[in-house]
């Protein structure tokens, strides 16, 4: 049997959506929805499945679908995955379940986060709550709530801890350094790409468990390690991995360089874009330089774009090895963003003022691979030239807080400074636990998630045997 075509979704026109901050991609109708739910084969060893990071019955939720049971549907996907409206629309799928989909040896995969997302909406329209019933760990639930636990951060692997320890009767406090909870979700993935509202809808969900938020609370300034590590039974660090690393080259110093994490906050959590509506400004110019090739690049350079400027990416490696979600990149291109590859940055040039004028660059070439296994750019002497910007990005990456971490006693990090767990969690100092980014390194939104999860169990395990 032919396959019919990838069911298109609906979308903004480039044109039109690269002058406003909403949604690009608008989501499937039900018909749409069915009609691409009926081209997944059911297959009997669905390899789809395990390129989820959570491992959710894919093939399971998409034939409730296609036969029209939304609610069933939705049942299924929020057993395995608590946030199914934000994983559908940012997992970079084309590396995970879509990737692994068979239907891509003779067409397009099944678009599985488009399938995830628009279960998740309808459930949302539609005020569908979920009640989760099963527990793979059975836990003495009357004493749960004599156990109290700090979580510490809110994205999305804090938050998923909080949710599933929450839900079992937890005393769970979830300490925020920010003023709004969420994480990247909330100041570093623009509302282009994830309305705000929903990230919000799914906290508010976690309110009704009883755990408590707070607010503008850093920990290891606002309130101690040592006064955390004593109140609570255990602790989960979920703090990501959000210093920004920075080029160091000549001339950083010069007004209009950014730091895309500055820039993205800016526009995502202070909603700078509606200045003076919102009271925190931005200054951009008309010629804008992104370095770097990833979500956080593409992030940052569709959001320049959409403040009226020229946008430019450089790039040193070229498109293929570019870490961003395809689909992000296609919409970049869509919408005008401009690539520059094989390209870096040697020296920001300024005026007698102090703001930058030009970037002079440096062509590069690829040579043998990495240790990521892509191939490691190297420099062609004497290939320097000059671009006219008045404004500059930087996307180039981000590292741990190590500040925080070298307050807690007996933690293990590795040589870039992320903490060493086990598999559930578990740091060398057993009541500490930690998952997601700080982990990893900066990794995705899946992951963090999954993190969370293991976390959860081994904290459940943990206080289970210290009673
Ligand atoms: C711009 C951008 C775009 C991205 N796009 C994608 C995408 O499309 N798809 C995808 O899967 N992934 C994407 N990622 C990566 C993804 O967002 C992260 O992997 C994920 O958010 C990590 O989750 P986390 O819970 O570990 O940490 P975070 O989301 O970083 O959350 C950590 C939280 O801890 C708080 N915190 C830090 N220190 C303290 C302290 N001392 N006390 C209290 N709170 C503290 C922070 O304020 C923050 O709210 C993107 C990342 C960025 C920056
Ligand atoms: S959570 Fe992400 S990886 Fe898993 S099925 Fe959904 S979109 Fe795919």
């Amino acid at each position: 049997m032919a396959v019919k075509d990838r069911i298109h979704m609906p979308e903004q026109p480039a044109e039109v959506r690269k002058t406003n901050f909403s949604e690009v991609a608008l989501g499937y109708t039900p018909e749409l929805a069915q009609q691409e739910a009926s081209r997944c084969l059911q297959c009997k060893i669905p390899t789809c499945i395990s390129g989820c990071p959570v491992g959710i019955d894919i093939p399971g939720f998409i034939k409730e679908i296609a036969n029209g049971n939304f609610e069933s549907s939705y049942k299924i996907l929020k057993s395995y995955n608590y946030l199914p409206a934000i994983c559908g629309r940012v997992c970079p799928q084309e590396v995970q379940c879509e990737g692994l989909c068979i239907l891509n040896k003779i067409g397009r995969s099944i678009n599985i986060g488009a399938l995830e997302r628009f279960v998740a909406d309808w459930a949302d329209e539609n005020n569908i709550e979920y009640e989760n019933e099963n527990t793979k760990f059975q836990f003495n639930i009357s004493k749960a709530k004599d156990k109290k636990v700090a979580i510490i951060g809110s994205g999305p692997a804090g938050l998923t801890v909080a949710s599933e320890l929450g839900r079992y009767g937890f005393t769970v406090d979830i300490y925020e350094a920010l003023h709004e909870f969420g994480g990247v979700l909330t100041y570093g993935i623009p509302e282009f790409r994830l309305p705000k509202s929903i990230v919000k809808k799914e906290i508010a969900a976690l309110e009704k468990l009883d755990v408590r938020f707070f607010k503008n609370i850093p920990v290891g300034y606002a309130i101690s390690v040592k006064e955390i590590l004593e109140s609570y039974d255990a602790v989960f660090i979920g703090v990501g991995a959000g210093t920004p690393k920075f080029m160091g080259i000549p001339g950083s110093e010069l007004n209009g360089v950014y730091s895309a994490n500055e820039f993205l906050t800016r526009i995502n959590l202070m909603r700078a874009y509606k200045f003076p509506e919102y009271d925190t400004p931005i200054r951009i110019g008309k010629k804008v330089a992104v370095i770097g090739g990833g979500n956080t690049a593409m992030d940052a350079a569709r959001s320049a774009l959409r403040l009226g400027a020229d946008v430019t990416i450089i790039y040193r490696r070229t498109e293929a090895e570019m870490p961003a979600r395809k689909a992000e990149i296609e919409h970049a291109k869509e919408e005008g963003v401009k690539f520059y590859t094989l390209a870096t940055p040697v020296k920001y040039i300024g005026d007698e003022n102090g703001n930058l004028v030009a970037i002079e660059c440096i062509r590069m070439e690829l040579g043998a691979p990495d240790e990521s296994g892509r191939r490691r750019p190297v420099e062609i002497p004497n290939s320097n030239f000059i671009l006219e910007m008045d404004t500059v990005i930087e996307a180039i990456g981000t590292e741990a807080n190590k500040f925080l971490l070298s307050q807690f006693p007996d933690l293990k990090t590795n040589k870039y400074g992320y903490i060493i767990t086990d598999e559930y969690g578990q740091t060398s100092n057993p009541k500490v636990f930690a998952g997601g980014d700080i982990v990893t390194g900066s990794a995705t939104v899946i992951l963090a998630m999954g993190a969370g999860k293991k976390a959860a169990q081994g904290i459940m395990k943990f206080l289970s045997e210290n009673r």
